[in-house]
């Protein structure tokens, strides 16, 4: 039998698509979206390949445009998270395949967007304290005609969401199977469609699951033998805040992690999830978790970049 290639897991953050100080054009992002796709095709070669990705400015975008038009029906969260899966699976799948092509490799690999539906627990705490501020920023007046709760930011008034824990990705068997094909597989977009289970089949809630927690949950399920966060600093940092005090880890064992995470190191809309990600991953079995650039994903997949996590 064949020796099977080790298993990596890339989990693309948005900056990826949307650089700092960009509008977020679809060029722009098509662009963007080459410097981590020639390195993962490089790496197409000796791995099999799973990519998931955050969503956060395209349903944002998604979001003021139901406001903007009064003619057609508003549509629900869950829609908007499934339509930037299609969005966004096909700019990293096209971009992907012609980065592949121009490695000439694009025989041997085929890639497949999959919407992935999460299971979130009905009784998650999260849902009794909506936390996550989503959308378009309103003044007061406006704020009080919608028809979903608010809360009060630094930019105005935006609509707030639970975001639950994943529990399971409904499509993990799916993925594996894909993957131990030879497909590359782009999943989990955004964190993944919000469904409660109700008994054998689910519908979807309005939430948004973290995607670093979603990525490190869909990479527990597979069992994946490195689980990369690609983000735009080179790693996890000490002392982020304060630039003279700011240190760099290379790598840091899960427990100093929990432990700095609870000394409030990593604030919870940024770093805190994808630290907390990895810990997940690696109590649950994992082996490699890296946090890293998205300039340096071939270094950190070689262990030569990015904060390593160690059991
Ligand atoms: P992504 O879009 O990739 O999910 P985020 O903006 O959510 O990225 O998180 C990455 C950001 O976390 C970095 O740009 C950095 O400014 C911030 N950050 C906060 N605390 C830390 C820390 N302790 N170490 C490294 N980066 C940190
Ligand atoms: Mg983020």
């Amino acid at each position: 039998m064949a020796v099977r290639k080790p298993i990596l897991l890339v989990a693309l953050g948005g900056n990826a698509l949307i650089r700092k100080g960009q509008q977020g054009t679809i060029p722009e992002q098509l662009e963007n979206l080459r410097v981590p796709l020639r390195q993962i095709a490089r790496l197409a070669e000796a791995h099999r390949i799973i990519i998931t990705h955050g969503n956060g400015p395209q349903v944002g975008n998604l979001l003021l445009q139901q406001e903007c038009c009064s003619e057609v029906p508003r549509l629900p969260l869950e829609i908007l998270v499934a339509q930037t899966q299609g969005q966004i699976g096909y700019m990293i799948e096209s971009t992907l395949d012609s980065e592949l092509m121009s490695l000439g490799v694009d025989k041997e690999h085929y890639i497949v967007s999959v919407l992935s539906y999460v299971v979130v627990n009905e009784d998650d705490p999260a849902f009794l304290h909506p936390s996550k501020p989503i959308g378009p920023a309103f003044n007061e007046a406006e704020a009080a005609r919608l028809p979903y709760p608010t809360v009060r930011t630094d930019k105005g008034y935006r609509r707030v969401v639970a975001s639950p824990k994943p529990v399971t990705i409904v499509e993990k068997r799916e993925i594996k199977r894909l993957i131990d094909l030879g497909f590359i597989v782009i999943s989990c977009g955004g964190g993944g469609i919000p469904v409660i289970r109700d008994s054998r089949t689910f519908h979807g809630v309005d939430a948004v699951i973290d995607k670093d927690l979603a990525s490190a949950r869909l990479a527990g399920e597979i069992g994946v033998d490195i689980f990369l966060i690609a983000t735009d600093v080179e790693g996890v940092a000490l002392h982020y805040e304060q630039e003279t005090r700011r240190s760099w880890l290379r790598s840091v064992s899960v427990g100093d992690a929990g432990r700095f995470l609870e000394e409030g190191h990593f604030p919870p809309g940024s770093m805190g999830p994808k630290v907390e990600a990895c810990i997940e991953f690696m109590k649950h079995g994992g082996t490699r978790a890296v946090i890293a650039s998205i300039e340096r994903i071939e270094a950190a997949v070689q262990g030569a970049a990015g904060t390593e996590f160690a059991p």
